[in-house]
C-alpha cells in the first residue's frame, strides 16, 4: 500500500506566522524539509526562519492557489483557520490535521458535544446559551455557579465570564456581546494539566507525559513535568488524549487541556479544551524529550514515522511575557536554563516573547 509521504527537500506549507510556525520551521529544517509560511501580517516571526513566505489574507484565493501549488502538504499553527480557506486548500493539497479537527475545535459547543458523545471523554457539564433567559435557566441548573464562554474565538480567558452566584448573571449575556455561548459548570479543580499527543498517517499514536500548568491572568505562565501525578492519572490522561485523536482520525500533534478534580470516588480528569496544533504547554519537549513536539508534528504531517516521546529531563517551562524577555542575559548565564526567543520586534504587555526550559536531572522534581 502506498501511503502519503514527503521526501527530504519537499515543502510544508504553514498557515500562521507566529512563534509556533517559527519553531515548526526550525524543526522541519533539521529534517531536511522546507517550509512556506502563509500569514497576513508583515514581519511575522516565522518568516525569519522559513524558506518562503506569502503575505496575504486567508480569503485571498489567488494567493492561496499559488501557495497550494508550491507546497506538498499544508498545516497550521492556529485553530481559527476560516473553514472556506481550509476547504479551498484541501481541494488542491493534503491538509493535516484535517478540516474535521478545525470544525470541532472552533466552536465550544461542537467541541464539548464531540468530546462527550463521540470521543467518550468527560467534560464539565455544559449547556447551550443563546439568550439571557437561557443563561439564567442553565445557571440555576448548575447551582448558581458557572463559566459563560462565547462559542467561537475565545482564547487566553477572552470571551468568558466567571459567574459565582445567580446575581452575576445579570447582563452577562450582553456583556459577552449577545453571541452564541455555552455555560459550563464551575469546576473546583486541584490542578490544570495538559497532554500533547501525536498521531501519524497510518494510525501510530504516541503521547508525551502530562504537564502541570500554571496560569497568570488567564495566560500560561509555566508547565512542569513530572506533574506529580499518580500512575493511574497519568495513564488516564494519556488514554483520554489518544481516544480524542483516534476519534478524529487525526494527523499531527494535538494539545489536550485537562482539569484534575478530587471527586467523592477519588481523583479524576475532565477535558477543558483541545487544540489541533502544537501547544504552548508542550514547549518543554524541545529540551527535555527525545523528540520535540515541533519535530513530531512535522514528521506526522510529512507522513513520516513518529519519534520517541520519552522524557530526558525533569523540566519547568516558563513563558517570558512582555518585558520579562529583557532578562535574556540573566537566563543565558543560568546553568540548566535553555532560552528560546521568538524574534518579535514589538514588546507588548502579556505578549509571548520567548520561553525558558529549566532543566533538572530525571527524578529531581518528583
Ligand atoms: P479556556 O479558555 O476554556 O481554556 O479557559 C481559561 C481558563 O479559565 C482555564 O485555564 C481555567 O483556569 C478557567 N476555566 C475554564 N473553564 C472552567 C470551568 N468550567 N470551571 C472552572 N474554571 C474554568
Amino acid at each position: 500500500m502506498s501511503q502519503f509521504s514527503l521526501h527530504p527537500g519537499d515543502t510544508i506549507g504553514i498557515l500562521g506566522g507566529g512563534q509556533l510556525a517559527r519553531m515548526l520551521s526550525t524543526a522541519a529544517a533539521r529534517l531536511g524539509l522546507k517550509t512556506h509560511i502563509y500569514a497576513p501580517e508583515e514581519n511575522s516571526p516565522a518568516f525569519q526562519v522559513s524558506d518562503a513566505h506569502t503575505i496575504a489574507a486567508y480569503e485571498d484565493e489567488k494567493a492561496l492557489e499559488r501557495f497550494a501549488e508550491r507546497v506538498s502538504v499544508v498545516t497550521y499553527e492556529f485553530e481559527n483557520v476560516p473553514a472556506p480557506t481550509a476547504a479551498f486548500l484541501q481541494a488542491r493539497v493534503p491538509v493535516h490535521p484535517g478540516s474535521n479537527a478545525l470544525h470541532v475545535s472552533q466552536d465550544r459547543l461542537t467541541e464539548k458535544t464531540f468530546l462527550t458523545q463521540e470521543a467518550g471523554t468527560p467534560t464539565a457539564p455544559f449547556a447551550k446559551v443563546d439568550s439571557q433567559q437561557q443563561l439564567e435557566e442553565a445557571l440555576a441548573a448548575f447551582q448558581g455557579k458557572g463559566v459563560l464562554k462565547t462559542r467561537r474565538f475565545g482564547y487566553d480567558g477572552k470571551g468568558q465570564l466567571m459567574l459565582r452566584k445567580p446575581e452575576d448573571a445579570k447582563g452577562a449575556f450582553a456583556k459577552l456581546g449577545n453571541q452564541p455561548a455555552i455555560l459550563e459548570g464551575l469546576i473546583d479543580f486541584t490542578a490544570e494539566l495538559s497532554v500533547i499527543t501525536a498521531r501519524a498517517v497510518g494510525g501510530q499514536v504516541l503521547s508525551y507525559e502530562a504537564a502541570r500548568n500554571l496560569h497568570e491572568n488567564h495566560i500560561l505562565k509555566s508547565s512542569t513535568v513530572p506533574a506529580g501525578l499518580s500512575k493511574t492519572i497519568r495513564e488516564e490522561a494519556r488514554r483520554i488524549a489518544e481516544s480524542i485523536s483516534t476519534s478524529l482520525g487525526y494527523i499531527g500533534v494535538l494539545g489536550v487541556e485537562l482539569f484534575l478534580v478530587e471527586g467523592d470516588t477519588g481523583p479524576h480528569l475532565l477535558v477543558n479544551e483541545i487544540a489541533p496544533r502544537v501547544h504552548n504547554s508542550g514547549h518543554w519537549t524541545e529540551d527535555a524529550a527525545f523528540t520535540s513536539q515541533f519535530e513530531q508534528h512535522m514528521r506526522a504531517v510529512a507522513g513520516w514515522p513518529l519519534g520517541s516521546t520519552q522524557r530526558t529531563h525533569d523540566v519547568t517551562m516558563e513563558n517570558l511575557l512582555g518585558d520579562e524577555a529583557q532578562s535574556y542575559r540573566k537566563v543565558l548565564a543560568t546553568a540548566n536554563a535553555r532560552l528560546t526567543l521568538y524574534g518579535k520586534a514589538e514588546v507588548r504587555t502579556g505578549r509571548k516573547m520567548g520561553h525558558v526550559n529549566h532543566l533538572h536531572p530525571l527524578g529531581n522534581l518528583e
